[in-house]
């Protein structure tokens, strides 16, 4: 197999490797969680309105939520069960309606489906209906970021390509791993509907030579299949999953700043988006599961694919627990995730699986004590959207927005490279998401975007 030329600047290595074998091997567990905690914000500021109320019965794939903002997506019961308890949680500036539901002695059926196992004709759907589909099944992109899907393919610009993102970049995480393994049948037949969604000439299953197993297992799936899917290998490299770094690597295309992925002719979606559409389209079943893997410092590392809502303690517990106390635990990747608590035991977790919820890390708590900048430039040289996050730092604790523009704080993408790198521990990456936000704030006040 060929691999492909590294293409985009920057980056960084930030293990050897030996993190994601922690988990690679361990296959997908699922299993129902004894109580479901279901957020109505299942990422970043999106936020939905209960339809159901304390004693209702729900029925596995039931909408429960209705979309109150442009970030939002519709929300289905993860499981059939009983709503026990509404009740409040803050996240961020928002205050976030929560539904407790306990689960039936007996969920319904699961029965395999064509889709799972064979190739589908999606010729009975018409770009439109796909595009309905998922806006019904309230699918979000399920690499991070959260945002609609259906907002994404509605899109007039002309789409050339569909690039999916199955790098898994960052460390640790193997669920998108073991998604392609176990599952790589759903995620081609939701590849080919998410092909014909975008109106898109061809579809690029993108991922890195770390997983060439996972390449070789798909390309043998298409075997024989007319549809315009392929799959690329890139170097493995920290961040070759970011939108900007994949359109590039994967079409040579670059975005100019500010633009949008459309505005090159690409849509990315994450390879369980791609699953998620399957399940939609061809089985029927809205967005109301995912797979997250578990590992770190916990007894026993896993991926699990499991309904919604599934409380994070409930996970770490099945995996044996924190193995050491002096621990972070982080949702997400180690460097994008959140710290969402230090000395954690299980029952110290009160957060649930969301939408975007790819990992629960236990680390070791190494602690960060900063130290003075050495310019030793280091962070500019990983930055792979070519900017100066030392200065951008400076300028941030000075208070100086504008000065922060100037230096194109808008084009970071949060991927914490900088961070990563600097040897004098500066909180670069936070502060550098801060910077970005903070002007993108004061563009929005001055009315210039
Ligand atoms: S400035 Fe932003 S884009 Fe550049 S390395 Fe830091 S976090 Fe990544
Ligand atoms: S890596 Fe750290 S010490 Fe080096 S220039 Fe950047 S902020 Fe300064």
């Amino acid at each position: 197999m060929k691999k492909k030329e590294q293409r985009f600047p920057g980056g960084v290595h930030p293990t050897d490797g030996s993190d994601k074998k922690l988990s690679k091997d361990a296959p997908i567990v699922s299993f129902v969680p004894e109580i479901i905690e279901l957020s109505m914000s299942q990422s970043g500021g999106s936020l939905c309105e209960p339809l159901v109320a304390v004693g209702d019965h729900v029925e596995r794939g039931q909408l429960v939520g209705q979309p109150k903002n442009f970030t939002a997506v519709r929300l289905h019961a993860s499981v059939s069960g009983t709503v026990t308890e509404i009740r409040t949680e803050t996240k961020g500036p928002m205050e976030v309606p929560l539904l407790v539901i306990k689960p039936d002695k007996e969920q319904p059926e699961e029965q395999e489906k064509p889709y799972q196992k064979e190739w589908v004709s999606i010729d009975g759907y018409s770009k439109e209906e796909l595009v309905s589909i998922m806006e019904e099944a309230g699918i979000t992109g399920m690499g991070g970021a959260g945002f609609p899907a259906h907002v994404k393919y509605k899109t007039d610009k002309p789409i050339e390509y569909i690039l999916i993102n199955a790098c898994e970049c960052e460390s640790y995480l193997t669920c998108d791993y073991r998604m392609m393994l176990e599952h790589g049948m759903e995620i081609l037949n939701g590849v080919h509907a998410l092909l014909k969604a975008g109106g898109a000439k061809k579809a690029v299953i993108c991922t890195e030579d770390n997983k060439q197993d996972c390449a070789e297992h798909l390309r043998k799936l298409m075997e024989g299949q007319k549809a315009a899917i392929e799959v690329m290998v890139f170097p493995t490299k920290y961040p070759q999953g970011g939108e900007r770094q994949l359109i590039q690597a994967a079409t040579g295309k670059e975005l100019r700043a500010g633009g949008l992925p459309a505005d090159a002719g690409v849509i990315v979606s994450n390879v369980q988006t791609a699953k998620a559409m399957a399940d939609a389209v061809f089985g029927g079943i809205p967005c109301i599961s995912r797979c997250i893997t578990v590992t770190g410092l916990v007894r026993k590392p896993g991926n699990f694919l499991v309904p919604l809502g599934t409380p994070l303690r409930e996970l770490l517990h099945k995996c044996g627990g924190p193995a050491k106390l002096n621990n972070k635990a982080v949702l997400g990747g180690p460097m994008t995730g959140s710290c969402i608590g230090h000395q954690v035991k299980c029952a110290d977790l009160t957060q649930s699986v969301t939408k975007v919820s790819g990992g629960l890390l236990i680390l070791f708590n190494e602690g960060m004590e900063e130290s003075p900048c050495i310019r030793c430039g280091s962070c500019m040289k990983v930055c792979p959207a070519g900017l100066t996050p030392w200065k951008i730092d400076f300028a941030l604790r000075k208070g100086d927005i504008d000065l922060c523009h100037k230096l194109y704080a808008t084009e970071c993408i949060g991927c914490g490279c900088c961070s990563y790198v600097c040897p004098a521990r500066r909180e670069l990456s936070p502060n550098t998401v801060k910077a970005r936000n903070d002007v993108r704030a004061m563009l929005r006040e001055r009315g210039t975007k």
